[in-house]
Parts: C-alpha cells; structure tokens; sequence
C-alpha cells in the first residue's frame, strides 16, 4: 500500500473510532488523569521499513499506565528469567477488572498474570534494587524509540496521593510472601514506571520490536530475546485488556495492551506496531474509540492472528 492509501486508511478508521468517544469516560480515580481531553485521539502505525504514519493526536504526550507492564514484564524476563517471575505470577486471565483485589486472598494468593496492577506490582518488586528508575526510563525510550519520554511529574504525585488500593494489594501480597520489599518503594517505582509521558508514536515503535522478534527494525539491534517476545506477546492476547481480554481476542485478534490514560499499544505480529491514545474508556478501563478502530483494521485487512 502506498503512503497516501495508508493515511487515507487511518483517518477513515479514525473518523469511525471518533463515533465511539461519547459512549466512554475519561478515568478520574487518579485526579489528573480526569484533566484529559475526552475528544482526543490519535493513532500511529509503524512499520518495518522504519515508516511511521499518523493520523489525529498522535504526538500528544499522555502517561503509559499499564502499558508499562508490559516493559516491566520485558525487563524482567531479560534480567531475572522465565522461572523467577513465574513462580511468583501467574499466566491465566484473570477475569476481574485491573485493579481487583478480591482473587489475592483465595487459593495461592499469587496474582493471576502480570498485566494486572497485583501482577505488575509483583514484577515490580523483582526489578526494585536491580534497575533504577533512571535505568527504566532509558530501556523505555530505546524500546519505544522516543527520547522525549520523562516523568509526568503531575501524574506521579497524583497518583501517588491517591494509591490505598494499590497499597492494600501490595501488602496483601507481603502478608504471602510474595513481594520482598518494602512496600513504599515498590509503590514508588511502579507508579512512576505508570507515569511515563508517551505518544501513539512511542507506542507503535514498541509494538513494532515486538511484532519484529525483539530486534529493532531501523538499526537491526535485538532489544529482546525471541523467548521474551514470545511469552509478552501471548500474555498480552490472553491478559491485555483486563476482563475484555477474551472478547477482544475474538474480535480484533491482536496482542494488545491498554492502559487507564487512554494509551493502545497494539502488535500485527512480523508487520506492524499500532499505537493509539483516547482517553474516553469503555466500562473495562479500556480506550473505547481505540477498540473500534482495531475492529476495524482487523477486519478490513485480515490482521487477526487467526485470519484464513
Ligand atoms: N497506574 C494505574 C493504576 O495502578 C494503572 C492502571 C491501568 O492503566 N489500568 O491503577
């Protein structure tokens, strides 16, 4: 397809997704978060030629929520390996929404899959006195290809300020045994590894390492092992999209991942990384025009895993 085929393709599928904007809500349950524009959107595909095209919002910065999850999971199964972050997290879907507490004190207590806030924070107590978060910020700017991530200074202290639930789940967790540190600091970095300012730019060129094996496609260095990829890959198709993750599956078929400020962060394995940010929600906490849009894409261009 030529360029201007594919910016066609975008603002026709962002025209669709804009539809959806009134049936969503901006997430409040962080105050600064609530302060987002409803009707931005934006989308960013990159692809392996090194090509980037964009239609609406896609240079606008907003936090990468739990889309970071996804890299504390890349980072953690680099530096600490398959075994040390298996034995603490699991790798089913959970079934219950992001932020969910109620699973941690039945049978093991071990939280379900990493792209849950139990689960990240798990990860994160892994990763605690081995990276800083200077050290994190970098692998986020180098697997997204984007310098221009920093703290959102606004968004952490928030955030901070507003993280009972996020407490109570971590010592729940130190009540198992199963996070080590001290409870401040995981929350420390886990919401500051939450307040990291991206694009749908960013996003896309982190979908683009992943759907390309790991390696990065413009200057042929491998970020990440294929084994990492595999497993990150399949746990967002599994796990993702919270409690939507088994509609979604069906429906777009994409190893996808969403987080609370609006952010998709989508992989067309061996082609495309997709990047999208609307931070109008559907009930899930997930970018509802977003949703749409993929459907969409999907369709229109058998993008689906399991596409004849
Ligand atoms: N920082 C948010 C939280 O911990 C991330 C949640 C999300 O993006 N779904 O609640």
């Amino acid at each position: 397809m030529d360029k201007e085929k594919i910016l066609k393709v975008l603002n026709e599928t962002l025209a669709l997704g804009r539809k959806d904007i009134p049936l969503g809500e901006v997430a409040d349950y962080i105050p600064e978060l609530g302060k987002a524009d409803k009707n931005a959107l934006g989308i960013a595909l990159a692809g392996k030629s090194g090509n980037v095209y964009t239609a609406g919002d896609a240079e606008s910065r907003f936090t990468i929520q739990s889309i970071s999850k996804v890299i504390s999971l890349c980072v953690a199964l680099e530096s600490r390996g398959y075994d040390a972050v298996f034995d603490r997290v699991g790798m089913e879907p959970s079934g219950e929404a992001f932020n969910s507490i109620v699973e941690l004190d039945l049978v093991s207590g071990k939280p379900y899959n990493p792209m849950i806030n139990s689960g990240a924070l798990a990860i994160v107590d892994l990763l605690l006195g081995k990276y800083t978060f200077t050290e994190l910020l970098e692998i986020s700017r180098k697997l997204c290809r984007d310098d221009g991530i920093r703290l959102d200074e606004r968004v952490y202290r928030s955030e901070m300020e507003n993280c009972s639930r996020n407490r109570a789940i971590c010592w729940l967790l130190k009540s198992k045994g199963i996070i080590e540190n001290d409870v401040d600091e995981i929350l420390k970095l886990y919401t500051a590894m939450c307040s990291l300012s991206v694009t749908a730019c960013s996003l896309a060129n982190l979908g683009l390492i992943l759907a390309n094996d790991g390696v990065d496609a413009i200057s042929g260095e491998r970020l990440l092992s294929s084994s990492t990829v595999r497993v990150v890959k399949t746990i967002m198709l599994t796990c993702g999209m919270y409690d939507g993750s088994g509609q979604f599956a069906v429906e777009v078929g994409l190893p996808t991942k969403s987080g609370i400020g609006g952010g998709l962060l989508s992989v067309v394995d061996k082609y495309l990384g997709i990047g999208i940010y609307g931070p109008s929600l559907d009930k899930k906490g997930n970018c509802i025009a977003g949703g749409a849009m993929l459907r969409r894409l999907s369709s229109e261009f058998g993008l689906h895993i399991f596409a004849p």
